[in-house]
């Protein structure tokens, strides 16, 4: 049995390029985080052999004893993690990432053509929180459920949380969804709770992006005053890619949602749970209940704000004028400039963020603003003294795109990718393959 060089060069070839790619590029995507050596071995580990359909202690196949002791191992680190009573909290982590997770729950909660509130993608909200447009029915969620989506105040961006009551009372949707991918402050979990009881709604949160800062408890803890909880794992936890699903164990509304969402899972939407991301998995769940960690988180939330005040002394729009958690969401329009241009200049440049839409934008392929998140690069062993330059090296950016308007050519340019070769940073090797 040949290893992965002489088996496979071509794909090796490719790898390799990638973990190139990784090391030495400026990571800003708010989404991603460099995993560590020790997920990565359960990941690839004989994990992957084993079909386990069903849940610990009761499987459709053979053979199961140690998937059952991992995923029990996995289920009680992850409830440790969340500070979570067992007796009071479930949790199934088998969904194979976040978008699987959200559609199991809503699945599992409601009926074809219930009515559901998430946060407009616009606005920062996710897909999956049942994304359409005036023409379309964009994510599946939208197709198979009613779907009314709650906005920001574009004045203060934050979200309007006075809309949502009103159009909740109106709507009077089954599912209030909390959560988001670009939103830089926690969400009012007390009034969306009061808003979602008034209507007889369940209240979800999705988690994904915060989750890690959640588990440090650096951030408003959704668990309070949610029904259920998802997230993905490999954001801000820094676990393997994958989903979970928590659920309260007693029922809610009439529902038991234990029976509920894990039928959902499977069999409803999955067949054999990925072994080896929930060994992954319970290897970050151990990590995150770590002093370390919550230093990390600490340290990803003081980069954020550090990036968010030295963009602000440079003289940027951020959507709600900065950051409580591991994201900025900068509004370029006021440059005159929008964020696919400066996403692109900056990608020259080996730094790599996202275009992203800001409020009252009218084009999601041409958006107006850009996403700046903190995780990856803290993993990276970045301070707040590198998030200050980071701030610099986009402003850099940005005034090339400013000049350019969008031509990626020029001395001004040469002169910007020589400015980024030499950081001088302190770049810890956690790029594992
Ligand atoms: N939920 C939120 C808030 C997200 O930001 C994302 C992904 O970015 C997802 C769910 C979906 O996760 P996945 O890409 O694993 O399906």
């Amino acid at each position: 049995d040949h290893g992965l060089n002489e088996a496979d060069p071509d794909v090796r070839a490719i790898i390799n390029k990638e973990k190139e790619r990784q090391f030495k590029s400026l990571e800003l995507i708010a989404s991603e985080n460099f995993t560590s050596r020790a997920v990565m071995e359960a990941v690839g580990s004989c994990l992957t052999n084993k079909y386990s359909e069903g849940l610990p202690g009761k499987r459709y196949y053979g053979g199961n004893e140690y998937i059952d002791e991992l995923e029990t191992l996995c289920q009680k680190r992850a409830l440790a993690a969340f500070h979570l009573d067992e007796n009071k909290w479930g949790v199934n982590v088998q969904p194979l990432s976040g978008s699987p997770a959200n559609f199991e729950v809503y699945t599992a909660i409601l009926n074809p053509h219930d009515r559901i509130m998430g946060l407009d993608l616009p606005h920062g909200g996710h897909l999956s929180h049942g994304f359409m447009t005036p023409k379309r029915r964009v994510s599946g969620t939208s197709i198979y459920f009613e779907s009314m989506p709650y906005r920001l105040d574009e004045s203060t961006g934050l979200v309007d949380y006075d809309m949502l009551e009103k159009t909740a009372t109106l709507f009077r949707p089954k599912l209030i969804i909390a959560g988001a991918s670009a939103y830089p402050r926690d969400f009012d979990y007390p009034r969306m709770r009061k808003i979602a009881d008034a209507v007889g709604a369940f209240l979800m949160m999705d988690m994904a992006h915060i989750s890690g800062l959640v588990a440090a408890s650096v951030v408003a803890d959704p668990f309070e005053y949610c029904d259920i909880v998802t997230t993905t794992t490999h954001k801000s936890l820094r676990g393997p890619r994958g989903g979970m699903i928590f659920f309260k164990k007693d029922p809610v509304l009439g529902v038991d949602l234990e029976s509920a969402i894990n039928n959902a899972v499977f069999p409803g939407l999955q067949g054999g749970p990925h072994n080896h991301t929930i060994g992954g998995l319970a290897v970050c769940l151990k990590h995150a209940q770590s002093p370390e960690f919550k230093a990390y988180q600490n340290q990803v939330v003081s980069n954020c704000r550090a990036l968010a005040s030295r963009l602000v002394e440079l003289g940027y729009t951020l959507v709600s004028g900065g950051s409580d958690n591991h994201l900025v969401l900068v509004d370029l329009r006021p440059l005159g400039i929008d964020g696919a241009r400066v996403e692109k200049i900056l990608d020259m440049a080996s730094i790599t963020l996202n275009k992203n839409s800001v409020p009252g934008d009218k084009s999601a392929l041409v958006p107006g603003g850009i996403r700046i998140g903190s995780p990856a690069m803290t993993t990276r062993g970045f301070t707040e003294r590198e998030f200050t330059a980071i701030a610099d090296f986009i402003h850099e950016g940005v005034k090339i795109t400013i000049d350019a308007k969008g031509l990626v050519s020029g001395s001004k340019l040469q002169e910007f990718l020589k400015f980024v070769a030499s950081p001088g940073f302190p770049l810890t090797d956690k790029v594992s393959d």
